[in-house]
């Protein structure tokens, strides 16, 4: 009946899985090379062509559509 209702100590904890997530799970996209990797430091240089044109998404933030 309340399948949706988290108690305040699973809210937090979820938070905080969260939040660990989108710090150490970041995928990012080279758009000068196409690379593809992930990495816990928020948009860094591109590790195969040194490229600063990288796209960074937390890997639990993908759009559904
Ligand atoms: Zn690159």
């Amino acid at each position: 009946m309340a399948e949706s209702t988290l108690d305040p100590d699973s809210l937090i904890a979820w938070q905080a899985a969260v939040a660990e997530a989108d710090r150490v799970n970041i995928f990012c996209h080279c758009h000068t090379c196409g690379y593809e990797w992930v990495t816990s430091v928020h948009q860094p240089p591109c590790p195969q062509c040194g490229g600063e044109r990288v796209e960074s998404i937390a890997c639990w933030q993908f759009p559904d559509d």
